[in-house]
């Protein structure tokens, strides 16, 4: 832990703040996390409100962009990718947020809560000193490759008649998706894919002893935007996709919504590739799927 003495108790956010610079090899990100951490004074608490606080603002706020794209289809409009259908209507949206609201508190919230003792169990760090980027950047990249190869496999176990009736039917609702369904799914959906994200992390810190928290929540964060651009319904010019040639982009999970075969995978491309599950004209014209 950081080498600062408490002058008193009960302090508000600030004070710590400014208490924190006691220790000048702490950026300031990371005096702020010591803030947070002891404002809270109860490591479960302050995991649990960081974690959710950083969930609910990164979707509803990256859902923003997308909800503005729908409502001026005459700037937009030339770049949604499934152009022949009604934008989402206002009902829809709102059907979205509700669900999703209750997916979150009933769902994630309690998963969240559990998450700090999870961490503790499998040796996650939390206290600053913050890791290095190279290997947060290398564990980040490490956890989208496994999370992809699980969603996969599940994804597309999910499309097995059965399991799709009683789990996955939900985040079919809409086959022309809109940034607000990256996360409309069934509470077993939710539980399943989820432990996708969470699992990577805790069993790599019970490997290696070396895995801390801000990573995750990095990871977390990268998922969730990956997942909610993925579904946004628009490709641009500009998009990840153009740039990195294996990575899917709302292009690719498009076609997974409008054709319901294919295209399992979350972020990457070369699992439906090398399995033979591309969806639509592009997997009709790789020898995939003949049937449609
Ligand atoms: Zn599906
Ligand atoms: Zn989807």
């Amino acid at each position: 832990m950081a080498n600062i003495t408490l002058p008193s108790d009960s302090m508000s956010y600030p004070e710590l703040f400014h208490v924190a610079k006691q220790d000048p090899s702490l950026s300031w990100p990371e005096q702020l996390w010591w803030a947070h951490y002891t404002f809270w004074d109860n490591d479960v608490l302050a995991t649990g409100i960081i974690t959710f606080l950083a969930h609910e603002l990164i979707y509803f706020g990256r859902c923003i962009p997308w909800i503005i794209a729908d409502a001026l289809p005459r700037v937009f409009h030339r770049f949604k990718i499934q152009d022949t259908k009604p934008p989402p209507s206002v009902g829809d949206q709102w059907t979205c947020v509700k669900y999703i609201l209750a997916i979150h508190f009933i769902i994630e919230l309690p998963l969240i809560v559990l998450f700090h003792p999870m961490m503790e169990i499998c040796g996650l760090q939390f206290t600053p000193p913050f890791p290095k980027f190279s290997l947060l950047a290398t564990q980040v990249a490490l956890f989208f490759i496994v999370e992809d190869t699980y969603h996969y496999w599940l994804h597309r176990a999910m499309h097995w008649g059965p399991l799709y009736r009683a789990i996955h039917r939900v985040h079919h609702q809409y086959a022309a998706p809109f940034g607000l369904t990256a996360e409309y799914a069934s509470p077993a959906e939710t539980f399943l894919l989820g432990l996708g994200t969470i699992c990577p992390p805790l069993l790599l810190g019970y490997v290696t002893g070396n895995v801390h928290l801000i990573t995750v929540l990095m990871w977390m964060a990268l998922r969730q935007l990956q997942a909610i651009d993925a579904h946004s319904g628009y490709d641009f010019p500009w998009s990840l996709r153009c740039l990195v040639p294996f990575w899917g982009g709302a292009d690719w999970h498009d076609d997974h919504h409008r054709y319901f075969w294919g295209n399992y995978s979350s972020s990457f491309t070369y699992w439906d590739i090398l399995m033979g599950t591309v969806a639509g004209p592009r997997g009709k014209a790789m020898g995939h799927n003949p049937r449609r």
